[in-house]
């Protein structure tokens, strides 16, 4: 017996210091899955990188996922050598782009987007952080109990950071624990509609609700957002198909959602804006107007409410800058959303209201659905389920229309990612300084390319995209979430690393 011991006991010693020895090599091996460039501390160069003073030619260090240093300079190859670095040149390096305003639809809505999709096509466009809206998914996200099966739902797919607002319905409005117990379980914020929203868990607000919603969010310094179309009394549903001719022309939906709609809500959130001044009921808490589309009397009464104190900020979307109700071909209901693209003086008039800081920032309003739902064999206007699908093109499309207007990279930048995530309370993200987390994008803009079939498109829906056929300026190299480089060059990272966005 004692011989045996003997002869077994180094055998045992040695077949558990593999098994340890291979322990360790596989969490090392999968935690570098996370990256494409999987190094603990490494540098970026670029001659073009996008700073909060300014564009600098330098090199930013990535340590342990956050922003260890930013230093100037032309030539710091020297400085970096024997360490990790990748060097891009005269490609731009800029904060990942934080998109406020996404449908990812999971749970229960999967065959619209999902997760993993939504979130490749995210990295593959140069955004590191969505938040979520609250509906689109099944349930929507009204509770602590539907928030959790959110984060249950999303983990191991997430590609980027992603963060959920919660829904401010007739339900929880008047129920202060319920909101309170929403926003300790980590919901950035939450987001209610003026008008119906098509989904039967997300009711309606008014402007009561909206008041008491934003007294509850004062105390955690957490924003309101409002989908802000008021319907007229006098307006019934069965009005809206009145005298209607041509379904299928984009004009006959544009009379039916006019922009005094967006005026009459904007109008009915007056008082509520007040409360958000120093003093008033609901000091502390802010006031987000999302997809701004009509930018004459609705963005008046913006600017009165900004300039007399009320916390209040206002969005459009990419697809409000670059189309023109006049160039959308009859049936082509890609392009139906809510509030409609409006005509071209309007485009015009809301690059001026983004290049004078009159909106201040920009969103997606990714929302895709099932094919079959855009009705493409009838092209029925009225009947077709509305959502523009452009998440991943969201940069080169700004970029490309922007250009008209002589936009730089910084307004670029503070439009994209500063403001945005300074709105989703996220600190740490938005700007490339040291301290935040090592979010990036990094992309040619002089390189042109035709968005066509040919693209490689994350969305789950592609042909759904109103961006389809266009020639766009602005490619995507790579794109870093903390530190982790999740897509370079066509690839993703084989392993989804983005993590749930909390508040704390
Ligand atoms: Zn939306």
């Amino acid at each position: 017996m004692e011989i045996l011991q003997w002869r077994v006991l180094p055998l045992l010693s040695l077949l558990a210091s593999f098994v340890l020895l291979y322990i360790q090599t596989s969490s090392k091996r999968s935690n570098s899955e996370c990256s494409l460039f999987p190094h603990e501390q490494f540098w970026i160069l670029s001659k073009r990188i996008v700073t909060p003073d300014g564009v600098i030619s330098g090199a930013v260090e990535v340590r342990g996922g956050n922003i260890a240093s930013v230093i100037e300079g032309d030539d710091l190859q020297g400085s970096v050598i024997g360490g990790h670095f990748l060097d891009y040149g005269d490609a731009v390096v800029m904060p990942g782009l934080v998109d406020v305003h996404a449908h990812l639809d999971e749970p229960g809505k999967t065959e619209w987007e999902g997760f993993s999709t939504g979130t490749r096509a995210a990295a593959a466009g140069g955004l590191t952080t969505l938040i979520d809206m609250p509906l689109n998914s099944v349930p929507s996200t009204v509770s602590v109990e539907t928030l959790r099966l959110k984060v249950e739902a999303s983990k191991e797919k997430l590609h980027v950071d992603v963060g959920f607002w919660g829904g401010l319905v007739p339900d929880n409005a008047f129920n202060e624990s319920a909101l309170d117990s929403l926003m300790e379980a980590g919901a950035l914020g939450l987001k209610s509609f003026m008008c119906p929203s098509g989904i039967n868990d997300f009711p309606m607000t008014n402007s009561t609700h909206i008041k008491e919603g934003l007294v509850a969010l004062a105390k955690y310094n957490r924003p309101l957002l409002v989908h802000a179309e008021l319907v007229p009394d006098s307006h019934s549903s069965t009005q809206l198909n009145d005298g209607i001719s041509d379904v299928r022309s984009y004009a006959t939906y544009l009379k039916t959602r006019p922009a005094s709609w967006e005026e009459a809500a904007i109008r009915d959130l007056q008082s509520a804006m007040q409360e958000t001044r120093v003093g008033g009921r609901a000091e502390g808490a802010h006031l987000h107007i999302v997809h701004l589309s009509d930018a004459r009397a609705s963005l008046e009464l913006i600017k009165d409410a900004k300039s007399s104190g009320a916390s209040l900020s206002v969005e459009t979307c990419p697809h409000y800058l670059a189309f023109s109700s006049d160039d959308i071909k009859d049936g082509d209901t890609r392009f139906k959303c809510a509030p409609p693209i409006r005509d071209e003086d309007n485009r015009q008039n809301l690059w001026n209201a983004l290049l004078e800081g009159h909106i201040d920032l920009v969103s997606s309003d990714h929302s895709p659905s099932a094919p079959e739902l855009k009705l493409f064999g009838e092209g029925d206007f009225m009947r077709a389920w509305g959502g523009i699908s452009s998440l991943q093109f969201v940069l080169p499309v700004t970029w490309s229309y922007g250009l008209k207007h002589g936009i730089t990279l910084t307004q670029l930048s503070k439009w994209w990612s500063e403001r945005p995530a300074k709105l989703a309370g996220q600190d740490q993200k938005g700007a490339i300084k040291t301290g935040n987390h090592a979010d990036f994008v990094v992309w040619e803009p002089e390189m042109e390319f035709e968005l066509d079939e040919s693209h490689n498109i994350y969305h789950r829906h592609p042909n759904i995209s109103a961006y389809i056929g266009t020639r766009l300026s602005g490619k995507v190299l790579s794109t870093f979430v903390r530190g982790n480089l999740v897509f370079s060059d066509g690839e993703h990272a084989p392993k989804a690393c983005g993590v749930p966005i909390l508040a704390k």
